[in-house]
């Protein structure tokens, strides 16, 4: 049996008659950059998230690039942030040339140990970002009260956790100073390409945004800062707004599908051998990701047997060929380390089956001799 990680082209199935409606409303207007259908989108995304502004731009990555570049952080500057993220959270960093500092991650969350914060914060540092990976929005009390102590402001890396919500029901992205979303295509809000949002409550910090945006400009031609191309295109924004209405079932399928996979692996005797993400109420499961004992062996074996599955990500991000001048070296941050060696995330897209969950759990199952 075959299962893929992702279907966008099940998923598209169900919308296509919708999404046709959208992409043809564009065209008939011809009106492709920004433009009302941007604007609808930003409205609707600060309806969902509860934050006052939303600033749609051309990827999660721009998004991330623009939080740092509106809060003037550069050389000289220290951003601290997670070695077990995809490479942009720490790739910005690099490109406005301040420096990352790594925290080393919690290995219940994935996300940096909140404690362990406070101990690397220096005079330069001008930046916290927490990376809400796979979906799980953590509550990040500990360092919120740090970083208002301290003046740092924190940017949430939320590209995998739009809908995602922390234990007292806050929306992902909507927690610190801006919050960033990525629309890549295997999100659980996916553009038909490229595209990001920021959010933020901060008046001023929304206004330069927007202005960073259009290459620094207000009026249209005359530059205040430099900043970018980094806006959205409106047929993205069509498409997106159509398949947000879609998103809250979609993420309740993902959360179902995710309780169906504990089902599975208990019923089967794995879950001594394994480590399941704990069971969060408002986790959005971007990804379902275990921690399996042989992990490299398990997926070739899963593999042949036409199991599609993911290593989010084999290299932590302190021991990337770019990043060898940071000088550091493999050991320094564990847990990233193991994660890296462990993790393997299963098919949990909304569109998989009863059917093909018990077919993976069962593949599983065999593997390890069951
Ligand atoms: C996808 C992703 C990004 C980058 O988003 P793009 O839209 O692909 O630029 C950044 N951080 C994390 C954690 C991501 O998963």
């Amino acid at each position: 049996m075959k299962v893929p990680l992702l279907d966008l082209r099940a998923q598209f199935a169900t919308i296509r008659a919708e999404v046709r409606e959208a992409i043809d409303r564009v065209c008939e207007s011809q009106h492709f950059i920004l433009g009302p259908e941007v604007a609808a989108l930003e409205e609707a995304i600060t309806t969902l998230c509860g934050a006052r502004f939303a600033i749609g731009v051309s990827s999660g990555t721009d998004a991330l690039l623009m939080s740092l570049m509106a809060l003037g952080i550069g050389p000289g500057d220290e951003v601290i942030t997670t070695p077990y993220s995809f490479f942009a959270t720490v790739g910005v960093i690099a490109r406005v040339g301040a420096c990352p500092v790594f925290v080393d991650i919690d290995p219940a969350t994935f996300n940096l140990d909140m404690t362990a914060v406070s101990a690397k914060i220096t005079s330069r540092t001008k930046a916290i970002m927490p990376v809400h990976l796979f979906g799980w929005c953590i509550d990040m009390n500990p360092m919120l009260d740090v970083s208002k102590e301290r003046g740092i402001a924190v940017i949430e890396d939320a590209a995998q956790a739009i809908g995602a919500k922390d234990s007292k029901g806050r929306q992902a992205g909507t927690i610190g100073a801006m919050g960033c979303f990525s629309f890549f295509p295997s999100k659980n809000l996916g553009a038909f390409g490229d595209g990001g949002m920021v959010v933020t409550n901060d008046e001023k910090l929304a206004e330069t945004l927007r202005m960073l945006r259009v290459h620094g400009a207000r009026p249209k031609y005359y530059h205040r800062m430099v900043g970018g191309n980094f806006r959205l295109d409106a047929l993205q924004a069509a498409v997106l707004r159509v398949k947000l209405k879609h998103l809250a079932a979609w993420t309740a399928a993902r959360q179902g599908n995710a309780q169906r996979y504990r089902m599975l692996f208990q019923e089967m005797g794995l879950v001594e051998r394994v480590v399941l993400p704990e069971d969060i109420p408002g986790h959005s499961y971007n990804q379902f990701v275990v921690r399996f004992p042989d992990r490299d062996r398990l997926r070739g074996f899963l593999r042949e047997r036409d199991v599609e599955t993911e290593v989010y990500y084999p290299l932590p991000l302190h021991l990337q060929e770019c990043f060898q001048g940071l000088g550091y070296r493999d050991g320094d941050f564990p847990q990233a380390e193991a994660a890296a060696r462990e993790s393997l995330a299963l098919p949990i897209h909304p569109e998989i089956t009863e059917t093909q969950q018990r077919y993976v759990v069962s593949q599983i199952r065999e593997f390890y001799g069951g």
